[in-house]
């Protein structure tokens, strides 16, 4: 779509090919900051960047209430970035950080110009920067969360740097397509031109994607039945706590949208377990699993702000890597909803601390401060809570 006069210009995004070694170099070089705020490269990249990142949001939405572009992504060295902040547009023009509160988070990101690549990247939680507007005016904006990470990287397009960059944790940040990997979920580093030959520099030896880690569960079992033993005895102290909490082989609730394993060893030991999540998919491979167990799990679809269950239906109520998902109005229901229908709420969640290859990518990873600080605030009462894998999981009993 490109047409001149008065009408809208939507430049093609410029992307990177972590398989070539012949990309373009405007998205790896620093900008020219600009100095003539006038000027007909100035107007033009600015009137383009807007329209471009319009196109980008009808196609792409605002996901997470932020999303930005760059001018070197529409092939322009100026240090000029569009972002969209809930609904407002702003035009960043030479930005700089001005200050910065120390604490920094990991943030899942995504970038137009690595379109199929994920990271987890580590950025300022809470910032502002100062920088110019399209009239040549010098401003000031405080941003957090979402909002800070996504003009933290459209100013990492600025000076030339990618994703690559903000890796962190070696081997295990960069999400790459299937179609790049072997079968075991590493990928041939030598067959994947400059970018690789610089990871491997940087120490990486392989890259994993979420898919991959995933299918990767199933290819170590030969039946269902070793597989919930190994899953049970990885998460012994979780299955622990909600034995602790059920006394006399009660009614156990799994709030879950995996696989049921817990619930299937559980129920391999008499207690009464029913067990509700959201996916179809993964509820017939659930059912499945409790089938050649011979267990007696009860299945129901639902999803976890709506238990299909009367108050106080059962003793405890469980959830297992699936809380983490949720924002903080989402977490705020399913707490109350899981605490309507049992005593105690039962639930493991991976935290900031936790190391990024088993993320898949949706989570919204809060310290433990701040699940503490989250569950006191919604007037819960914390029974007992302990941390794992130096902090990277805790188990919470709440009431
Ligand atoms: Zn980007």
């Amino acid at each position: 779509m490109k047409q001149k006069g008065g009408f809208i210009i939507i430049r093609e995004i410029v992307t990177y090919d972590i398989h070539s070694k012949d990309n373009p170099k405007v998205l790896t070089s620093k900008t020219r900051k600009v100095r003539d705020f006038s000027a007909e490269e100035t107007v033009e990249c600015i009137r383009d960047l807007n329209d471009t990142l319009d196109e980008l949001i009808r196609n792409e939405g605002n996901k997470r209430g932020a999303i930005g572009l760059s001018a070197t992504q529409i092939g322009v060295d100026l240090a000029i970035s569009a972002v969209t902040l809930g609904d407002q547009r702003y035009i960043l023009i030479n930005p700089v950080l001005v200050e910065e509160n120390g604490k920094q988070r990991l943030f899942r990101i995504g970038c137009f110009s690595l379109y199929e690549y994920r990271a987890m990247v580590r950025y300022n939680d809470d910032i502002v920067i100062a920088y110019y507007d399209p009239e040549g005016n010098r401003q000031k904006l405080a941003l957090k969360g979402d909002q800070s990470c996504v003009v933290q990287h459209e100013m990492d397009h600025l000076v030339g740097d990618l994703l690559f960059e903000r890796l962190e944790h070696k081997e295990k940040d960069l999400f790459v397509p299937r179609e790049a990997m072997y079968k075991d979920g590493t990928v041939p580093i030598e067959n994947h031109g400059e970018i690789f030959e610089s990871l491997r520099s940087k120490g990486f030896t392989k890259v994993v994607s979420p898919e991959e880690w995933y299918s990767s569960l199933f290819n170590d079992y030969t039946d269902y039945r070793s597989y919930v033993d190994k899953i049970g005895n990885e998460n012994a102290y979780l299955l622990d706590t909600v034995r602790r909490y059920t006394p006399g082989k009660g009614r156990i609730i799994e709030a879950g949208n995996g696989t049921s394993a817990l619930s299937v060893a559980l129920s391999r030991e008499g207690y009464e377990v029913l067990y509700c999540g959201t996916d179809g998919d993964m509820l017939e491979l659930a059912k499945r699993i409790n089938e050649q167990n011979g267990t007696s799990v009860s299945y129901k679809q639902s999803d976890i702000y709506r238990l299909p269950y009367e108050d106080e239906h059962a003793d405890t109520v469980f959830s297992y890597e699936v809380l983490e998902t949720l924002s903080d109005a989402e977490l705020a229901s399913a707490l109350e909803e899981g605490l309507r229908v049992a005593n105690v709420y039962v639930f493991m969640v991976p935290t900031i601390a936790i190391i990024a290859n088993t993320l898949k990518g949706n989570e919204h990873l809060r310290s433990v401060d701040e699940w503490i600080a989250f569950i006191e605030r919604e007037s819960h009462q914390i029974k007992e809570y302990k941390e794992f894998d130096n902090g990277g999981y805790v188990i919470f009993v709440i009431s």
